[in-house]
């Protein structure tokens, strides 16, 4: 399959690209696209051979459900059985934005969709190109991060064509994401409402509007014995290639730890690699150093964090350390990826 390339901004969104990646939507086919959060790879939600193309293109398994991208708040209804009041308050406060509700479906969404389940996972984004897309396109689309299965989300296009180039119908240039990590999933189907995946919408924020707020015991560990309960943060995800672990303790023990590390797997023909921050990039040497930015900025580590997994792979790198962030507010979101990406490898010193 020959893949379009279509090249446009926020700001100068391509009308006619956008209408003709839409009747390719329309039709069945396959259209990736940039969110605010990660690139998405599109199909007709509501048509059961689109969702199976998707899974195809992504090689994933079709037992992990995908996202309904709506672009209008009132689109959620015709998907589920019923809006509850919290479910309309928390989409009211959040959307458009980087928030995944799990609501029971109607009969309207095919289990193709939705993995098998009777829920479905809607998010209506923020992000222009993507929205005026998913209008283009009727309204429903089923998007998983435009990767193929078990490597990084792609945040910049680059990856989507590497990944993607031959595999999909069209590709929808927009220039480097947001915020860089998928969404924040929250179950509306149990009571009190639960974090399945933690993203740029905060626990503190939810529970702002719906009280209480519990988060799933496998986000953060995994010895709690359990399944998660999104499907897909079952299988190793967001993994570069590279052996990672996390290091975790005084910044100076870390750089010290580090380095010695670095020294050792060098000697053993090992290409190592560092994740720092700009508070410790000079402490380290000899090694592929990658700085996701400021501690004090974790939007800025968020945003790299993947183009950092991915340029790993780039360079060959097989051993990978990365400094640890406190998992509190975005920093959840940032160390449930890279203790994920770490095979749940950690270490403290
Ligand atoms: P991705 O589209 O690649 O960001 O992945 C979508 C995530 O949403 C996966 O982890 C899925 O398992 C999860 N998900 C989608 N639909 C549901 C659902 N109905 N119930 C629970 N998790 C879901
Ligand atoms: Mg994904």
């Amino acid at each position: 399959m020959k893949t379009k390339i279509f090249t446009m901004s926020n700001q100068h969104r391509d009308k006619d690209s956008l209408q003709e990646a839409g009747e390719i939507l329309r039709r069945g086919g396959l259209v990736a696209f940039p969110t605010e959060t990660v690139y998405g790879l599109g199909g007709d939600a509501l048509n059961r051979e689109s969702s199976r193309k998707i899974y195809a293109a992504k090689g994933r398994p079709s037992d992990n459900p995908l996202i309904v991208h709506i672009c209008r708040l009132e689109d959620m209804d015709a998907l589920v059985r019923q809006v509850t009041p919290e479910a309309r308050a928390v989409a009211e406060a959040f959307w458009p934005g980087p928030l995944t509700l799990i609501l029971p479906k109607s009969d309207l969404v095919p289990y193709e969709t939705t993995g098998g389940l009777d829920t479905v996972a809607i998010r209506f984004p923020s992000h222009p190109v993507a929205r005026q897309l998913i209008d283009c396109a009727g309204g429903y689309v089923a998007a998983p991060s435009a990767n193929l299965s078990g490597k990084p989300s792609p945040t910049v296009a680059k990856y989507v064509i590497q990944d993607m180039d031959g595999r999909v119908d069209a590709i929808i240039d927009g220039g480097e994401v947001g915020i860089g990590l998928e969404s924040t999933i929250i179950d509306m189907t149990v009571q009190p409402p639960q974090i399945l995946r933690p993203g740029y919408v905060t626990r503190q924020m939810l529970q702002q509007v719906l009280g209480q707020v519990d988060v799933d015991a496998t986000i953060l560990s995994n010895e709690s014995g359990q399944a998660p309960k999104a499907p897909g943060m079952k299988y190793r995800h967001y993994a570069p290639q590279g052996e990672m672990c996390i290091v975790a303790g005084d910044q100076e023990q870390v750089s010290a730890y580090i380095n010695e590390q670095i020294s050792r797997d060098k000697a053993q023909g090992e290409r190592v690699g560092v994740i720092c921050t700009d508070e410790t990039a000079g402490t380290y040497r000899d090694a592929v150093i990658k700085n996701a930015g400021s501690r004090g900025d974790e939007e800025s580590i968020a945003r790299h964090l993947y183009t950092i997994l991915r340029e790993f792979d780039d360079e060959q790198v097989t051993r990978i350390y990365s400094e640890d962030f406190a998992p509190e507010g975005l920093g959840q979101a940032i160390m449930n990826r890279l203790l994920k990406a770490a095979g749940h490898k950690r270490i403290e010193l």
